[in-house]
């Protein structure tokens, strides 16, 4: 593929475009036209048939609009839930999920092209990470998968490929972006972003004091077992993270939610559930207890002790619920997606 030096136009913000436009000689208004066609589907600018052609010529020269192909599309005989394999412009290929709950239609998108955080139990990591997702490229997950479905998104989850704290700056605009009202128009309330705990940016998603829900990957309440599975703790340590949520709660007045896969005699002992209540004394954290998915290239084997762990937190007053698997059969549950590699040549 020949270099490409154009700008990444779904990547900027009204005001950017704007800007754009009006050191191209436009009215001020031209923005905000170009914009609505990019969030609702533009994939080229002939599309804008508001906008004269001259302009669109020029903004071709200058920018490009991604638009990621589907490769393949998966649809879970059990649940109805969708699965994605989006080809971007690069070469490089993703995962989405689109689920159906009955609070509305939730899409689960990537942030990075595979992930290098290493959890011993998640298929998202192996090859480690390519790079990092533009804001275009996650909002064009959400944006194409409720074109292609016919089904209207109402909510967001950071929980596919990639680590999203570790892909800062990126989702930071991917976030403001789908929340613009001339948008998709999706607000913070309805978006939950999962971290496996990077502390500098939880710290730093504090600062911003967003609406959104932050889930942590919890997996273990203990050093010495979290450290065995996520590599991760060797960097930032549970007790560290725990004050790190602890202050999050402080500033953002939000609850946290935990992720907690239940993997058999790892961490699925009541000492476990017991060290997870007294972490979380203080701060009304809530624990969605994850039955281990299956990975192929992982040895861990599902606990046989989720209802006992969930009503050992319960009877000392941790909320915990029970994650329904979703998409079981097209390998679309929790640490399933994975980045595929693709042989085909791109234009
Ligand atoms: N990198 C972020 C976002 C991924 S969210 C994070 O780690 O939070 C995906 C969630 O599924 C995470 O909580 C992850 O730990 C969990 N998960 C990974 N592999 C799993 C498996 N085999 N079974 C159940 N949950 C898994």
């Amino acid at each position: 593929m020949n270099e490409d030096t154009r700008a990444d136009i779904r990547s900027m913000t009204i005001e950017e475009l704007t800007a754009a436009l009006k050191e191209m000689g436009e009215p001020s208004f031209r923005g905000k036209q170009v914009f609505a066609w990019l969030h609702h589907g533009a994939r080229s600018f002939d599309e804008m048939s508001n906008i004269a052609k001259p302009l669109r010529e020029k903004l071709g020269e200058r920018f490009y609009i991604a638009a990621p192909r589907v490769e393949r599309k998966q649809v879970s005989r059990l649940d109805g839930t969708t699965k994605y394999l989006w080809g971007l412009r690069d070469g490089n290929c993703i995962e989405t999920v689109l689920m159906r709950y009955h609070h509305g239609n939730t899409v689960c998108i990537s942030s990075q092209v595979g992930c290098r955080m290493g959890c011993a139990f998640c298929a998202s990591t192996i090859g480690g990470k390519v790079r990092d997702l533009r804001p275009s490229e996650m909002l064009e997950q959400v944006m194409f998968a409720q074109a292609d479905s016919g089904m209207e998104i109402s909510n967001i989850v950071l929980m596919g490929i990639g680590e999203p704290l570790d892909n800062f700056d990126n989702v930071m605009r991917f976030l403001e972006l789908v929340n613009f009202p001339q948008g998709m128009n999706i607000g913070m309330r309805h978006i939950s972003l999962s971290t496996c705990g990077l502390i500098p940016g939880i710290r730093k998603l504090a600062e911003l004091q967003l609406q959104l829900t932050l889930s942590v990957s919890l997996h273990a309440p203990d050093s010495e077992t979290r450290s065995r599975i996520m590599p991760v703790n060797r960097a930032y340590d549970v007790e560290d993270l725990f004050a790190a949520c602890h202050d999050y709660f402080r500033r953002t007045g939000r609850r946290i939610s935990f992720e907690y896969a239940m993997i058999d005699g790892v961490n699925d002992s009541d000492r476990q559930a017991d060290l997870i209540v007294k972490k979380l004394r203080g701060m009304p954290g809530h624990v969605n207890l994850i039955p281990l998915n299956d990975v192929a290239e992982s040895p861990l084997k599902p606990s046989r002790r989720v209802r006992q762990f969930q009503q050992r937190l319960e009877s000392q007053g941790v909320t915990a619920t029970v994650r329904r698997s979703l998409g079981g059969d097209i390998d679309a549950s929790c640490g399933q997606l994975r980045r595929k590699a693709m042989e085909m040549e791109r234009e």
